[in-house]
């Protein structure tokens, strides 16, 4: 088990995103996923939590299953919408008693629904920041977004904001986003608010057209127009996959060369996309499982 802050320190980190499984179905998969990517041996990998609390145990288990059954050091992610002092006070005490000290701190999105409003003692992110720093044994990662928060007001509210949790964190993970430079600016920006805290680019590859537009388009992320021109003339799965596949891996390529500290992929559950990115970079794979 490995702290993040350390593993970054002796060098670049190489990592993976899950979400809890909600059915057994989907448990088995992940499953098959986790033994695939393990032989990646990556850096750590993390799993969401739903906003509000909607995923608190299967968040819980799964963390706390990987820390006890895999040679792979987990992070969990953690909100602050719809949750008490009491609530946190909770979580991070199992999350200590089974020896997890690695937490992504998050804002999470409002429920859209009304009737599932819950109250909250937490505002923003920096808030539950401050409270796992005052736990003191946690290292501690929290949200970025190169080409700024929906909700922030303007670019440079949100790198001031940025900042301030970053003064208190100790790492970043971004949001996805398709074009280089949108990092390379996050990172200098932060650079003239006197921040020199990892920053770690995630990356989405692109394995389903419509999946990806609908995300980008809920995150903000601008699709690039010649990304869409390739997909927009191959309709087999396959093809629009390899070509996802070939952006991303070009992506990582001018990351790594613009100095990022590692790189976090959104796997989606699934390892096929990664291995494959993995192994256009020349970074060691082990496993040759689909
Ligand atoms: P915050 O840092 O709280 O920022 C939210 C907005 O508030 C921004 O516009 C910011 O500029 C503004 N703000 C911050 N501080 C202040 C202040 N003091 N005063 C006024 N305005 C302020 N969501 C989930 O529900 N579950 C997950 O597991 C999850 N994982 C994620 C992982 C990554 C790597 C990323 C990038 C996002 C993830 N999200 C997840 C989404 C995230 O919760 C949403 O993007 C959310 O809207 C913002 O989260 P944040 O931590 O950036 O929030």
């Amino acid at each position: 088990m490995a702290r993040i802050t350390e593993l970054l320190a002796r060098g670049r980190t190489f990592s993976f995103e899950f979400f809890p499984p909600k059915t057994d179905a989907a448990q088995l998969s992940l499953g098959r996923t986790i033994a695939e990517l393990e032989t990646l041996h990556p850096s750590f990998v993390s799993v969401t939590y739903g906003a509000g609390g909607s995923t608190r145990e299967r968040t819980r288990d799964l963390v706390t299953w990987m820390r006890r059954e895999t040679t792979i050091s987990p992070m969990a992610h953690l909100t602050c919408v719809g949750h008490t002092r009491g609530d946190i006070e909770e979580i991070l005490q199992a999350y200590v008693d089974a020896g997890v000290e690695n937490i992504l701190a998050l804002g999470g999105d409002p429920p859209t629904d009304p009737a599932d409003v819950r109250p909250s003692d937490y505002r923003f992110a920096s808030d539950l920041v401050h409270e796992l720093q005052a736990a003191g044994q946690f290292s501690i990662g929290v949200a970025a977004h190169p080409e700024v928060h929906p909700r922030s007001s303007s670019r440079t509210e949100d790198r001031e904001f940025l900042a301030q949790k970053l003064r208190l964190a100790d790492f970043a993970i971004t949001q996805f986003f398709f074009e280089a430079e949108h990092y390379v600016r996050l990172v200098e920006e932060l650079a003239a608010l006197g921040i020199d805290k990892p920053i770690i680019p995630g990356i989405m590859p692109v394995t389903n057209k419509s999946q990806v537009q609908r995300m980008a388009e809920m995150s903000g992320a601008a699709f690039p127009q010649d990304l869409a021109e390739r997909l927009a003339k191959v309709d087999d799965p396959e093809d629009v996959r390899r070509i996802g596949v070939e952006a991303a891996t070009e992506l990582c390529a001018q990351l790594l060369d613009a100095g990022a500290p590692g790189l976090h992929f959104y796997t989606l559950n699934r390892s096929s996309a990664t291995r494959e990115i993995y192994a256009n970079l020349g970074l060691p794979v082990v496993s040759s499982a689909t």
